[in-house]
């Protein structure tokens, strides 16, 4: 193709979920259910617009040491991105080399993870899921990698490993960075990120989409050893100074002061999630133990079910590929909206 390079012609982009126009229950996208706090509609309403005339600060300073305060670290152990995903794509150009030993990954797992690796020409392991399909950390101990990237709570199988086994992997590879993508960890509250400064082969990342309910302003971040920190940041002024926008770096700042908001949120999607998981386990389908505000849900015919589904006004995740395709998965949603999932679920089956 003329003008094209044969990277952008050839490379097979990452698909997204739908965001429809018309009205949905929408379980989709593992959007959080709730609103974010009402501390960022006022943020957002007391924003003062003339201050976008600069640009937002490179470092993103004031941002940082806010994520610092929460998570219980240093700002220099602060990385932020606009979307985890701009954050995990980063990671692959600061810690692997194109001709390296690559990097190790789940089967099945967040499908983002291999588009970053071809994009940046990174090799590729990956290893098949345990039977209970969570992610087969003795598999992967035996891969001759340079690192790991392991979605904890895994996506879109939902399943957890908790953190003293995380934290036995992470201390059994010392030479290999391991990467925990912890967008859905809120949900789980088995974080690593307080063992950052024990681990120098750490890397924990975080979103505001999941847990804060702000998919829509785009940040995430990662928290490190500040020598890992410093690669991102490398990384991230050769390609944009500027990923994080004034505006959005407000609303951050305003969602994570408002704790009690933030527990209050999670726990009720929480207690949503152990409650649809037992109604769809009553109507007979198997559903892998979740950690995250999404259920992976085996059913039969499952791309006719999504589109019946999707017919009568429901949105869930469908991929037509092999193992994949036996499931649907299900965001977590209001207890109103998994009523009307059940119910027009319940007359498909
Ligand atoms: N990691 C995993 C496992 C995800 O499912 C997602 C959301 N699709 C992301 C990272 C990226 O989230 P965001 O870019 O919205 O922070």
């Amino acid at each position: 193709m003329q003008f094209i390079s044969k990277l952008a012609s050839g490379i097979e982009p990452y698909t997204a979920g739908e965001q429809p126009r018309e009205r949905f229950v929408k379980l989709n996208t593992n959007e959080n259910a709730y609103p974010p706090s009402p501390l960022v509609k006022r943020a957002i309403e007391s924003f003062d617009a003339d201050t976008l005339k600069l640009y937002p600060r490179p470092d993103s300073a004031p941002l940082r040491a806010e994520i610092a305060r929460a998570e219980g670290v240093l700002p220099e152990n602060v990385f932020v991105g606009n979307g985890s995903d701009e954050v995990l794509a980063l990671s692959f150009p600061a810690f692997f080399d194109r001709d390296g030993k690559g990097v190790c990954i789940g089967k099945y797992t967040y499908s983002f993870y291999e588009v970053f690796a071809k994009l940046f020409d990174v090799s590729v392991n990956k290893i098949a899921l345990n039977e209970d399909l969570s992610i087969n950390l003795a598999g992967m101990y035996g891969d001759d990698c340079a690192g790991y990237l392991i979605a904890n709570p895994n996506a879109p199988t939902g399943v957890g490993i908790g953190q003293t086994k995380m934290l036995e992997f992470v201390k059994s590879v010392p030479d290999r960075l391991v990467i925990a993508d912890e967008a859905y960890m809120d949900f789980f509250g088995e974080s690593l990120a307080p063992y950052v400064n024990r681990f120098k082969n750490l890397l924990v990342v975080k979103t505001f989409s999941k847990s804060y309910s702000l998919a829509g302003i785009r940040c995430g971040y990662a928290i490190g050893d500040p020598a890992l920190i410093s690669a991102l940041t490398r990384i991230k002024d050769c390609f944009n100074s500027y990923p994080v926008d004034s505006l959005c770096s407000a609303v951050c700042i305003a969602a994570l002061r408002d704790r009690e908001y933030h527990r209050k949120t999670v726990e009720a999607i929480v207690e949503e999630r152990e409650r649809l998981c037992a109604e769809l386990k009553k109507s007979g389908l198997f559903v892998p133990e979740s950690s995250a505000n999404f259920l992976f849900v085996k059913i039969k015919n499952a791309g006719e079910v999504y589109r019946k589904l999707k017919a009568r006004g429901v949105l869930v995740r469908y991929w037509d590929k092999t193992f994949l395709s036996d499931f649907l998965r299900i965001t977590v949603g209001l207890r109103e909206e998994n009523d009307v999932l059940l119910r027009e679920l319940n007359k498909l089956l």
